[in-house]
């Protein structure tokens, strides 16, 4: 079992990264990756302890782009080439972070909910900020009765105090990532909010883009998701990644590794990425 989608204090999960990569080895996964919002901020020391541990740990990044008025995520893996091209367009997108967060926390005092910009940045520790820390904030302060309730009342488009993020095109963000070395792959299309024609459409375009691979396996797909996404791997040759998209207690309900219960992401999907891997990397290298 592998587990490609993990996220920690370093953005908007409540582990630090050593327990969720300390709690991979525990569940003896053949091979996790961490996969922050818009940092890869513990890129060596997860090749460190991959060395140190003698365990398939792949340094990663969930990058924030959008595509036709979409928010896409889109995941990068290994991230074996020159950075500092990646590095600068994370600061912008850290700083996008920053700014909504104003708008968002102005909006909630207006309708008379009191809460601070210091208070959300003391939650997420002044790494990078997003909505599941305002979400905590509002529970702590008995606002709302769970994370979801905050969300669905508050966070999500249409909510009483949502503002967009900075977001990158999604093409750009493809090339990003390749030339810094890292295999593409679009986390949980599944939940993109399209019909399955359009979402293959779409898969088709992003191909010819260069994207490499579809996060096919997901905690929340119906069998009939997963089978979809190993028709279009198939169909386009994409690689299918799969994750937990684990957040520690932001995602009570999620578990490192089996997601609800019934995820069981297999190490055969690794062979693959490794193959990949090898490919982006020499091309990012030879630019
Ligand atoms: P942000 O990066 O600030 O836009 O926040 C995105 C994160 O918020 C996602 O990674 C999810 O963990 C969480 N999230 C987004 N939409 C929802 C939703 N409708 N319900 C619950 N959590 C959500
Ligand atoms: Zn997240
Ligand atoms: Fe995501």
């Amino acid at each position: 079992m592998i587990d490609l989608q993990l996220h920690t204090t370093d953005s908007d999960g409540t582990w630090p990264w050593r327990k969720v990569a300390d709690a991979c080895v525990e569940l003896k996964l053949t091979a996790f990756a961490i996969t922050d919002h818009d940092t890869m901020c513990r890129r060596t020391e997860v090749l460190e302890y991959a060395k140190k541990y003698n365990v398939q740990a792949i340094p990663g990044i969930e990058l924030s782009t959008a595509e036709n008025g979409h928010t896409v995520h889109l995941l990068g893996y290994f991230l074996n080439g020159p950075l500092s091209k990646l590095e600068g367009r994370l600061d912008f997108l850290r700083q996008g972070r920053l700014d909504r967060n104003k708008l968002i926390i102005t909006r909630l005092r207006s309708i008379g909910i009191d809460v601070t910009e210091e208070e959300v940045l003391a939650i997420a520790g002044n790494k990078v900020v997003g909505r599941p820390h305002i979400a905590r904030l509002l529970l702590s302060k008995g606002v709302v009765s769970n994370m979801q309730d905050a969300f669905d009342k508050y966070l999500i488009p249409g909510g009483k105090a949502y503002f967009p993020k900075e977001e990158l095109p999604l093409r750009e963000g493809i090339d990003l990532l390749h030339e810094a070395g890292a295999v593409t792959s679009v986390a949980h299309p599944g939940l993109l909010r399209c019909t399955a024609l359009e979402l293959e459409t779409s898969l088709r375009e992003w191909r010819s883009w260069g994207l490499d691979g579809v996060e096919g396996i997901y905690p929340s797909y119906s069998p009939e998701q997963v089978g979809f996404f190993s028709r279009m791997q198939a169909k386009y040759g994409f690689l299918i990644t799969g994750g937990s998209d684990f957040h520690g207690e932001n995602k009570p309900h999620i578990k490192i590794g089996t997601g609800t219960g019934r995820l069981n992401v297999p190490d055969a999907l690794l062979e693959p990425l490794y193959q990949r891997r090898d490919e982006v990397a020499a091309a990012a290298n030879r630019n």
